[in-house]
């Protein structure tokens, strides 16, 4: 294995499947049994999850809500979508924790960063909650900002897409797909792959991402052993 303590970020809308809102649990399960298949192996894993199949903030303002309170919602979402996969994982055998950044005590763990190492080491799984708990951030700072601390060798961002495209590959069939990419070219030739405030602290911090096909089941083993599936973002 080419990585002993990973950092994996879903997006809420990974959670839908097929549906047009919410948690499709035939998709949950499926990301249950593929995680628990690394844990199996002896990879820790931590898990951020995000919230945009139940609520985002910005679309909130959008219908003239107060930003700041959509976004406390958007991370409440992804709360509740921690809940759904804590869920599925324990149905699957796997031991797990959640931790959230917004305290909800009779719900969840509070984030405590020594805590949730400790999880790690004996094998739990940790879901972090409730994004970095600031509104204007989204799930992916808070993805890169806890891989930082707890020390993950590499942040596994798994898409419904297979890697990083010089133009969308949904849109454009001819798009060519990068196996490895600096953060600066990502920078200079201005893809996406992250919001910028998320993608610049893990460039500062030397912390490598890699963008996968989290719906094609195996494939966060393959990624995890080394297999070039995905495109790696790095230094
Ligand atoms: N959010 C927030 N602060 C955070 C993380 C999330 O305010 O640190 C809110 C924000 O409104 C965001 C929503 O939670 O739109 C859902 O998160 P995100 O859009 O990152 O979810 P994803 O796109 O990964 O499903």
């Amino acid at each position: 294995m080419k990585y002993k303590r990973i950092l994996l970020k879903l997006s809420g809308e990974a959670l839908m499947g097929n549906r047009q809102y919410g948690i499709d649990p035939e998709r949950l399960a499926e990301y249950a049994e593929d995680i628990k298949a690394v844990t199996e192996k002896g990879i820790e894993v931590a898990i951020v999850i995000g919230g945009g199949n139940i609520f985002r903030g910005v679309a909130g303002a959008m219908n003239g809500m107060d930003r700041v309170q959509g976004d406390h919602m958007g991370m409440l979402a992804t709360v509740i979508n921690g809940l759904a996969l804590q869920n599925a994982l324990e149905d699957a055998g796997v031991k797990t924790r959640l931790q959230t950044a917004i305290k909800i005590n009779e719900v969840a763990e509070p984030f405590i960063r020594r805590k949730a190492m400790s999880h790690l080491r004996k094998g739990r799984v940790v879901i972090f909650g409730g994004g970095t708990g600031n509104p204007y951030f989204t799930t992916d700072s808070a993805a890169v900002l806890r891989a930082i601390e707890i020390e993950a060798d590499v942040i596994l961002k798994g898409t419904r897409v297979d890697g990083i495209y010089n133009t969308d590959p949904e849109k454009d069939s001819s798009a060519i797909k990068f196996d490895h990419i600096t953060f600066d070219d990502v920078l200079r030739k201005g893809l996406k792959v992250m919001d910028t405030t998320a993608f610049t602290l893990s460039q500062e911090n030397d912390l490598p991402i890699i963008v996968f096909d989290m719906n094609t089941r195996g494939n966060l083993m393959k990624v995890i052993s080394g297999e070039n599936i995905g495109t790696q973002v790095s230094l």
